[in-house]
């Protein structure tokens, strides 16, 4: 994403030097931060929450001039049902959403990020 109304960060610190402008200079506190989302599973129709810590729950990939933040979750509905629906989400590093992937399963709503 490039559209000039934010800044490219690179870097942990970076991101944090930028939130901190943003906030105003408040000291950074230790805040966890989720992904949270809604899955339905396609054979029995049951509707599962999924979250990922965006703190310590991505996997850092490197791909031809950005770094891409992974996660993978596998979701098992509490029915009789057992059907595993494996998600995979990829974000920016900035924590923006590029892409999602399910199998066995469909998301029911945008997900949202947590504070
Ligand atoms: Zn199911």
């Amino acid at each position: 994403m490039d559209n000039g109304l934010w800044p490219e960060v690179h870097g942990r610190k970076e991101y944090m030097d930028f939130l901190k402008k943003l906030f105003g200079g408040s000291p950074a506190k230790s805040q966890k931060r989720y992904y949270t989302f809604s899955v339905k599973c396609l054979r029995c129709g049951e509707v599962i929450e999924g979250r990922v810590d965006l703190d310590n729950g991505l996997s850092v990939e490197y791909e031809s001039n950005r770094d891409v933040y992974y996660a993978r979750k596998v979701l098992i509905g509490n029915n009789k049902c057992f059907q595993r629906m494996e998600v995979e989400l990829k974000f920016t590093s900035t924590r923006e959403l590029l892409e999602r992937y399910i199998t066995s399963g469909e998301f029911v709503e945008n997900g949202q990020v947590n504070y």
